[in-house]
């Protein structure tokens, strides 16, 4: 689950770390009225889940009430990367003398979370990690023991020399770990930590993304989620009871368990074709999910044909089947839909999609094949 700016903030502020003063604002008169009690030059930010605001028009300056005001028209109800602004953020603006990178994510190679910083920021980091990695230092942290203030020192030493700022900045890393730690996070970020002419260090932006699997017992977190910044077809696909997540290709993909499903679009992606999403209708075989796993692909205009990729056990694959018939007669698909439904009660799964007449393959192989090929999308 993602949280906005404003709240991964809270939570740095719960915690003891420097954040410029602020608040958010859903209306432009309320925009006006927090400058006004800031009463000096602002920052109104949109407060969508994406990065790269600043670069999209969604980060602006504004040096008084006037300017407070246009900005905050022009960001509010903006769009950005797709997400709808219904939020602005309004905080204290202040001076910057540089900015750096600092994040922490849980790294699944060394199934330790991973400490980064980075003099190289303010920018888009995954570029500095692909062009200039040597410009990352990296700590991975016993998850047992914990984060240790010298381990912390250390890393601010690898970008500052002051020990002014040297102090504040092991201080805002230990405090992060513990943030990063305590809320159940898969990653925090502060992008940019800055300092300031007079040698103070604070964090102008806040991301931090919570661990699904944690969130049962993060209340507090949970009451932060904003239904109205997430992709609909995931919310409908949770209330669906589907596992669900949006992706930006071509090809929509219904199949049976995690593990053939990450299977089915790595082979996607071998012959050429990109994956919409990654669905799981589960273990049991309620034609009802079907319906609904396909009017949400269905909805999605980038995706160019269905692949149904269903290895029958206790999911019975006329079951399915009869899904995919009464999606047939409700949605009438105008794009193709080919099936692959192998396992219990195949035989009578086939019968029903010859009788429907549609496109069926034996193995994972040529249904993925046979999927792109009537995508359309390998023609040459
Ligand atoms: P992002 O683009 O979504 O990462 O949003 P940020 O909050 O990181 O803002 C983008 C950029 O705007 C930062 O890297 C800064 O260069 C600039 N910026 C943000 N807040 C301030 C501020 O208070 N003062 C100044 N001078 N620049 C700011
Ligand atoms: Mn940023």
């Amino acid at each position: 689950m993602k949280i906005h700016e404003y709240q991964a903030k809270e939570l740095f502020q719960a915690v003891g770390m420097p954040v410029p003063p602020g608040k958010v604002a859903t209306t432009v008169q309320e925009a006006v009225a927090i400058a006004d009690e800031i009463n000096r030059p602002v920052m109104v930010k949109a407060q969508v889940h994406v990065g790269g605001r600043g670069k999209a028009g969604g980060v602006k300056y504004a040096e008084n009430l006037e300017a407070a005001k246009i900005w905050a028209q022009r960001i509010l109800g903006m769009d950005i990367k797709g997400l709808p602004v219904n939020k602005v953020l309004i905080t204290e603006a202040v001076e910057i003398t540089s900015e750096t990178y600092l994040g922490i994510i849980l790294d699944r190679v060394t199934k330790c979370p991973v400490i980064m910083i980075s003099a190289a920021g303010g920018i888009d980091i995954e570029e500095v990690a692909d062009k200039t990695p040597e410009k990352i230092h990296k700590l991975a942290v016993n998850p047992r023991v914990g984060l240790r203030p010298f381990e912390a020192r250390n890393l601010a030493y690898k970008v500052f020399r002051d020990i002014k700022l040297v102090r504040q900045v092991t201080d805002i890393i230990l405090k992060l770990y513990d943030v990063f730690w305590n809320v159940d996070a898969s990653l925090v970020e502060i992008n940019p930590l800055i300092t300031t002419p007079i040698n103070q260090v604070i964090a102008i932006d806040g991301k931090v993304n919570i661990d699904d699997n944690g969130l049962f017992r993060q209340p507090e977190i949970e009451q932060m989620r904003d239904l109205s910044a997430e992709d609909p077809s995931e919310i409908e696909a949770k209330k669906a009871g589907l596992t669900f997540i949006k992706l930006d290709g071509n090809i929509g993909c219904i199949v049976n368990g995690a593990g053939l499903a990450m299977a089915t679009m790595d082979l996607v992606k071998h012959y050429g074709g990109d994956p919409a999403n990654f669905l799981d209708i589960g273990g049991s075989s309620n034609p009802e999910k079907v319906l609904n796993a396909m009017r949400i692909i269905l909805g999605d205009p980038n995706v160019k044909a269905v692949l149904i990729n269903i290895f029958g056990g206790i999911t019975r694959c006329d079951d399915v089947a009869s899904g995919i018939v009464a999606a047939v007669k409700e949605l009438n698909p105008e794009i193709p839909i080919v099936t692959r439904l192998t396992g219990t009660n195949e035989a009578k799964a086939r019968k029903i999609m010859k009788e429907i007449s549609l496109p069926t393959a034996p193995t994972l192989d040529e249904v993925v094949k046979k999927a792109i090929k009537l995508a359309g999308l390998n023609e040459e």
